[in-house]
């Protein structure tokens, strides 16, 4: 049995606090009852976290160390995370759903982000420019200063990790919003920063109301940066918030993002592609395959396959689930189990065909069939627009121009794959889809190397890899006027 603690506080400035705002309880969406209480920060705690940032950014503690110092806390902060997994995975699931193993491989991905990051620090390295001999000309890349990052509910210990890493290896200092469902496991971002010796103030991990303290954090004048995932709607308004202050954002908000399955595909394999692409975290990812555009004389074997890749999962509380297997937990609250039940319900309304699941589970807590949809056309809503949720929609091409088509029909670009045999297939329809990345035959094949981002509504900025690193530094440029005495 896993005894969660009842109060959790915010962590400003070193020192853990209560909130401006009150308390919040936080669910268990696996019963629907509360886990524990969460410390609500109000706009006065986000200028104490944002002062207490800009404290330290401005000192040079953190700034001007040597960068391969910096990068060894950020690598201790990730080893302290999976020192701590058996005690950080169990909250995780418990807040957030997910099974525990899922939870695991959470904590796990957090902790390969810190490690990757770590070993980047000393990598920002800046170049010279020749400028003739009465000159010598380099640049150097400097941390913004204050970093704000706004986290989302489906990964928050990844997320957080992911930005935080990076934040912290190139020098910045950190102020995290976490998100209401899930705030709990982003306590532990705090106990790694002292455990490594990171100064206080250094880090800063708050909750709030999204509309209170997210807007006023990324609204702050004197925030330098903004890191920001989740969806467009809020995605738009932080971006109008940094655009205000003159401060750069990166945007990572949601995907309706399409496997192209060719004629001369292993449906066999794809059976794997189908399992993690929308059933891993109950499809709220937000690259998850949530469309499916086959050919259409294979169409009838895949959704059979994937009709028994749905039917193969049991539904259950994460707690029950601490081994890898056929298993989905529940989803993160009942409203985004309600919102992607009612999608499913107009899509059926206006033609679409359940050949699985489709339903909400009844049993207390936010759970939700593995759902497969077919009979679709291009135009309907629940194949543009996201569920967040374990409901692929399939749909079918007859000639490689209409795949490609039907792939770049949303406003979307997050993610995109392509399913062939035919190496050259394979890569004109990577060259024509328009998303941050392709996978070929393997749904999210890379990792935290491999850079992440979207086109068109699903953002811009890339996390992940090397990219990422350019989103904390500015460039500076010196030149140098030599006279010549000799
Ligand atoms: P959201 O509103 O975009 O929430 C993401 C984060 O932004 C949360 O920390 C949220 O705080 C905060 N926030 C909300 N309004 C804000 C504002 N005005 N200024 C600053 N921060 C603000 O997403 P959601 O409501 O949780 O979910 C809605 C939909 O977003 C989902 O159904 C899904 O489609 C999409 N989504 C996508 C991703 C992704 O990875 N791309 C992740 C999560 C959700 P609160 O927690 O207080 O709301
Ligand atoms: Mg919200």
């Amino acid at each position: 049995m896993t005894t969660v603690k009842l109060y959790w506080q915010n962590y400003i400035d070193g020192t853990w606090s209560d909130g401006g705002a009150g308390r919040i309880d936080v669910h268990n969406p696996a019963s629907g009852e509360v886990l524990a209480q969460q410390a609500l920060a109000d706009v006065a705690d986000v200028e104490r976290a944002v002062q207490a940032a800009r404290r330290v950014h401005l000192s040079g503690v953190l700034s001007d160390l040597r960068p391969v110092e910096r990068g060894r806390m950020v690598q201790a902060m990730g080893r302290y995370l999976l020192d701590h997994i058996d005690e950080i995975a169990p909250v995780l699931t418990l807040e957030q759903g997910k099974p525990l193993w899922e939870a695991r491989i959470e904590v796990e991905g957090a902790a390969r982000y810190f490690e990757y990051y770590g070993n980047q620090a000393e990598t920002v390295e800046g170049r010279s420019i020749p400028l003739g001999a009465g000159y010598c000309d380099f640049t150097s890349y400097e941390p913004f200063g204050v970093s704000a990052q706004v986290i989302p509910w489906n990964y928050p210990i990844e997320m957080t990790a992911r930005s935080l890493s990076a934040a912290l290896a190139t020098g910045n200092t950190v102020v995290i919003k976490t998100p209401e469902f899930t705030p709990l496991t982003n306590a532990w971002f705090a106990y790694a920063a002292e455990a490594v010796g990171l100064p206080k103030g250094a880090v800063n991990i708050l909750c709030g109301l999204g509309h209170e303290a997210g807007a006023a954090l990324s609204a702050h004048p004197q925030v330098n940066q903004i890191v920001f995932t989740g969806s467009v709607q809020t995605g738009v308004a932080i971006a109008t918030a940094a655009a205000q202050n003159v401060v750069p954002c990166v945007l990572e908000l949601g995907g309706k993002s399409a496997a192209i399955v060719h004629e001369d595909a292993d449906l066999e394999a794809f059976e794997n592609d189908l399992r993690w692409g929308i059933f891993f975290n109950a499809g709220q990812v937000c690259s998850a395959m949530s469309r499916v555009i086959v050919h259409a004389n294979r169409h009838d074997e895949l959704v059979e396959r994937a009709t028994n890749v749905a039917n193969s999962l049991t539904v259950r509380p994460g707690m029950e689930s601490p081994e890898f297997g056929p298993n989905m937990g529940a989803m993160v609250s009942h409203a985004q189990r309600d919102r992607a039940a009612g999608m499913v319900s107009e899509a059926v309304k206006v033609g679409a065909k359940v050949a699985a699941g489709g339903s909400a589970i009844d049993h207390p807590g936010a759970f939700f069939e593995p759902t497969i949809l077919t009979g679709l056309s291009p135009d309907m809503a629940i194949a543009n627009e996201e569920v967040f949720g374990p409901v692929l929609s399939v749909l079918s091409f007859e000639n490689d121009a209409q795949a490609i088509e039907i792939a770049n029909g949303t406003p979307y670009g997050l993610a995109g794959g392509v399913f062939t045999r035919d190496i050259d297939w394979a890569m004109q329809a990577a060259q024509k889809i328009r998303a941050g990345q392709v996978f070929v035959n393997e749904w999210y094949a890379g990792g935290v190397e491999t850079p992440f981002g979207g086109y068109g509504k699903s953002g811009y900025g890339r996390e992940k890899g090397r990219e990422a690193l350019w989103n904390y530094v500015q460039t500076k440029n010196i030149a140098i006027k030599i006279k010549g005495k000799i």
